[in-house]
């Protein structure tokens, strides 16, 4: 269990001033000018080594995606992109950030964009955190008066401005090339890769998108060293890790807690467990919507991390932990699911377009018992053909909930349709 002495956020529940006074109380903006002092290539060097990965969901080595961007300056100015559309059902940590943590997304986005040579930040606000903006804005506005950010960024003599935008409420904006489209001030559809924002971003410039967690980690890290970040969790899988906790649990919440905490043990711990024990468990969603549900046996010893939960063929994600007890009818709540992905599909490719819609269809029809059985192996075939065959991940979010339920409670949809039912854990 994380030590209190280790906690990033310490500020997450909001009982203290999120602002600059606060926040310095925290120990936010501490020798912020001798972190710069470092130089470009030290800092991406410190975070490498950190073993930092991102925490939007692709769990990329952050450092590594840093050292991406051109080495020198052009004529092409360089920007940092800070993805704060947090659309992923289930999730709500970023929120937490910039409603009572703020300053130490500043912070780090001063000492990120430093690292990259960009002299701009975009943060892509999610529309509908509207207080969360407030905060965040004021942060900013203080940290412009205080001159830690600016035309002399904490006496640096590096110039650093940081722009606040807010999105409309598209998910498929928290993919990055959507979002740098949406900043750009087009419709947010996904871009074909190559080239990379590294390459061609915003504005056709070098630019490097980041999660709000992400940047957020980074003052600390260069603060407290490198070794400390890197000496909690496991290894390749380091540091702390904000979770949202919710569903049937007896107390949701949002923690911090060390990489590699076992699932069961962290909804005992932060969330009081199981609603009825943990005995009356059905499925958890441990990543946020778009990765597969994990059964109860599964839970019971499965680590939250990156690595072990790809094992269990199911995904970090954003860390989102959906709780489900016996009472969920598990087929209805993957048919939402896949209500969710066809209404936000982009419609740019075809197997997305078609495919979310023909996917949920079908999910419906099995909800009510209206299909036969053979139709489950053909609604699987489906969702192979959307998988990896689309411009961006959406298309994978979308198949792979119902891959999951498919192979952890196969026998239950059988049961619906009429078939022999088999045990859920043997299928
Ligand atoms: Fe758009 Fe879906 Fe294609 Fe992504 S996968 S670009 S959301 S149609």
């Amino acid at each position: 269990m994380l030590k209190d002495a280790d906690r990033i956020f310490t500020n997450l529940y909001g009982l203290e001033d999120p602002f600059l006074e606060g926040a310095r109380k925290r120990g936010d903006w501490d020798g912020t000018k001798k972190i710069l002092e470092l130089g470009r290539e030290k800092i991406i060097e410190s975070v490498k080594e950190s073993g930092l990965r991102g925490r939007g969901g692709a769990g990329f080595s952050t450092g590594m995606k840093w050292s991406f961007m051109p080495k020198e300056a052009s004529e092409r100015p360089h920007y940092l992109v800070i993805n704060a559309d947090e659309g992923e059902p289930g999730t709500c940590k970023d929120r937490e950030i910039m409603r009572h943590d703020p300053m130490k997304l500043v912070e780090g986005a001063l000492i990120a964009s430093f690292a990259m040579g960009a002299h701009a930040a975009y943060c892509y606000v999610r529309g509908e955190f509207y207080r969360e903006t407030e905060n965040l804005q004021r942060a900013v506005d203080e940290a412009y008066e205080a001159g830690l950010i600016g035309d002399d960024a904490c006496g640096s003599g590096y110039k650093f401005d940081f722009y606040i935008h807010r999105g409309m409420g598209a998910y498929i904006c928290g993919e990055e090339s959507a979002l740098i489209e949406s900043l750009e001030g087009k419709k947010g559809q996904p871009r074909s890769k190559p080239p990379f924002p590294a390459n061609v971003g915003l504005y056709g410039c070098p630019t490097t998108v980041n999660n709000v967690e992400s940047i957020a980690v980074v003052p600390e890290i260069m603060r407290r060293g490198h070794e400390w970040f890197a000496g909690l969790g496991k290894p390749n899988n380091t540091g702390t890790k904000l979770f949202i906790i919710s569903g049937h649990v007896n107390t949701p919440c949002a923690v911090e807690e060390e990489m590699g905490i076992g699932l069961k043990e962290l909804l005992e711990k932060h969330a009081g467990g199981v609603r009825g024990g943990w005995d009356n468990l059905k499925a958890i969603i441990p990543g946020g919507a778009s990765v597969p549900l994990l059964t109860k046996k599964q839970c019971e010893d499965v680590t939250m991390d990156f690595d072990s939960l790809r094992e269990a063929r199911s995904g970090l994600g954003t860390a989102a932990v959906m709780v489900m007890d016996q009472s969920t009818d598990v087929i209805r709540a993957i048919t939402r699911l896949s209500a969710f992905y066809k209404h936000e599909s982009c419609g740019q490719c075809t197997p997305c377009r078609e495919g979310t819609g023909w996917m949920w269809r079908m999910m419906e029809r099995i909800c009510a018992g209206n299909a036969a059985i053979e139709e489950i192996d053909m609604l699987e075939e489906v969702t192979r053909q959307i998988e990896g065959h689309t411009i961006c991940a959406l298309g994978d979010a979308a198949a792979w909930p119902i891959q999951g339920l498919i192979r952890a409670f196969r026998g239950e949809m059988e049961e619906r349709l009429g078939g022999a039912a088999k045990s859920t854990e043997a299928a």
